[in-house]
């Protein structure tokens, strides 16, 4: 396959529509999109073409057996105009990691790069300058061929689609503690980020939502006793002054923001602990003070700091406390993220 992307351009762009200071996540799309093809074994020509929707075939297998898989990523623009992108390969990577265990073929790294580039370069008015402001990236890959045989696809598109996004500040956060619904389980597809996960999320937290918590700590399915994500994000504990998360496994995703965390913590002279964490920990450290802040991880809210949970209907409020782990953690990711400050990890980068 060549690697020269074709590029069609819009005629008009719809970005004098927009009210930049009053958007909605994920409603408002830029002026184009990435689109490439899989079929007769290979990717094919890939093309940047203006947004529009998409014609399939009702027997598109994506809409059958949900072999769906997809990313989520920013650009950020800095005090200067440039435009810079947080650790985009590792989004690829992941891509090809759960396109694999949805037995979708990989995604060249190349095409991936030059693509991406090519289209925010493209829509680069849409990356609003202002901290807190950026491009939201969706890549995601489906199962286009028209076929009902429950059997993996031979046709698939690969797209990228962008919408600005504010600085999201996800309110007071309270949690439940899942004691009888599952995320993910040994064996499963957890550790990728396949549409599915998202969907079998949905009633759960809805129940959730109705006695008053916003989000679910999702635990281990086989026991129920060790915390794993909060919601779609990954989740950390301070106990005293130490950082608690999880090790990933099969069922909690590797996340980007949970990665980058660990290693600020760790050169901030913060103490990591990466282990398997009990509910039954969380809620002794709660009762004799020693629990000082909870907060979820993710490319969306940066950290999520979560104010009380729940379990078998016990509530738990979190403390507020001045000089949260949080606080710094978002504020030097941002800073990298936003070239207000050195980026010693190689993290950020120009498109
Ligand atoms: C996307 C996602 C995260 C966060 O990953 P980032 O790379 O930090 O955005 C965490 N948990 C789940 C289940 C996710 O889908």
């Amino acid at each position: 396959m060549t690697n020269t992307i074709e590029i069609t351009k819009a005629k008009t762009s719809k970005i004098h529509d927009v009210d930049f200071d009053n958007l909605s996540f994920g409603k408002v799309f830029s002026d184009h999109m990435f689109v490439c093809d899989f079929k007769n074994g290979e990717w094919q020509k890939p093309e940047i073409t203006p947004y529009a929707p998409l014609t399939l075939d009702p027997s598109a297998r994506v809409f059958h057996y949900g072999q769906a898989v997809f990313e989520g990523m920013k650009a950020f623009k800095d005090e200067a105009e440039n435009v810079w992108l947080f650790r985009p390969e590792d989004n690829l990577e992941r891509i090809n990691k759960s396109s694999e265990r949805l037995a979708i073929p990989a995604f060249p790294k190349e095409v991936f790069m030059e693509g991406l580039k090519a289209l925010v370069n493209l829509d680069k008015d849409w990356v609003q300058p202002g901290f807190g402001n950026s491009l939201y990236i969706r890549p995601f890959v489906i199962a286009t061929e028209p076929a009902i045989a429950a059997s993996p696809a031979l046709e698939y598109k690969f797209l990228i689609i962008c919408s600005p996004a504010q600085s999201y500040y996800s309110g007071d956060v309270r949690v439940l503690i899942a004691e009888q619904f599952s995320r993910s389980a040994n064996g499963g597809v957890g550790y990728a980020k396949a549409a599915g996960n998202y969907a079998a999320q949905f009633y759960p937290t809805s129940l959730a939502n109705q006695e008053g918590f916003q989000q679910i700590i999702w635990t281990d399915a086989d026991t129920h006793e060790f915390l794993e994500e909060a919601g779609t994000m990954n989740v950390f504990f301070r106990i005293n002054d130490t950082l608690v998360t999880a090790p990933t496994s099969e069922r909690i995703l590797d996340g980007i923001t949970r990665r980058s965390i660990i290693q600020i913590a760790k050169d901030s002279n913060i103490a990591v602990d990466v282990r398997p964490i009990k509910v039954s920990e969380l809620i002794e450290a709660s009762k004799n003070g020693s629990l000082k802040e909870i907060f979820g991880s993710g490319t969306a809210a940066v950290v999520s700091p979560i104010s009380a949970f729940s379990y078998k209907g016990d509530v738990f409020e979190v403390p507020k406390i001045d000089k949260n782990f949080s606080d710094i953690f978002k504020e030097k990711l941002l800073n990298i993220q936003y070239n207000k400050s050195e980026d010693p990890y190689g993290w950020r980068q120009s498109i």
